[in-house]
């Protein structure tokens, strides 16, 4: 399936350069010692835009849930469908989720609570982006 490609702006720039290195980054709030995902102008706890910095994290989960898309209405997908679309929740940072299409799980032999990790898959000469993959 072709992948979107991000655009980096000027908030979220610093995760894509992160995913170019292989490395998972969220922000940390330094007032308050929260982590967040997606990327944000401020803390969404305290409101903080001063204290927020970027952390690298483990990137390793698990899946909570998922569903398998069979009608979307994006062109890029429909050729694809249907397709696995998991929510990720991150082992060491549980309130924090990701979405992803789980390559290399078939559609309807995805398992909740099953393992993931992180994994960088090229979208263009210039950008990897992160995705998750069972694990064993
Ligand atoms: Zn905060």
């Amino acid at each position: 399936m072709p992948k979107p490609i991000p655009v980096p702006d000027q908030l979220s720039k610093p995760f894509w350069d992160a995913c170019n290195e292989r490395r998972l980054v969220v922000q940390n709030c330094t007032a308050c010692n929260r982590k967040q995902y997606p990327p944000q102008q401020t803390c969404a706890a305290c409101g903080s835009a001063a204290h927020l910095e970027w952390r690298q994290v483990k990137g390793r989960g698990h899946i909570l849930s998922y569903l398998v898309i069979r009608d979307s209405r994006l062109r890029p997908v429909q050729a694809d469908q249907p397709i696995n679309m998991a929510l990720i929740t991150l082992d060491e940072e549980p309130q924090l989720n990701f979405l992803s299409n789980l390559p290399g799980t078939p559609v309807n032999k995805v398992t909740v609570g099953a393992a993931v990790e992180v994994v960088f898959d090229r979208v263009s000469p210039t950008q990897l982006i992160h995705e998750w993959r069972v694990v064993g």
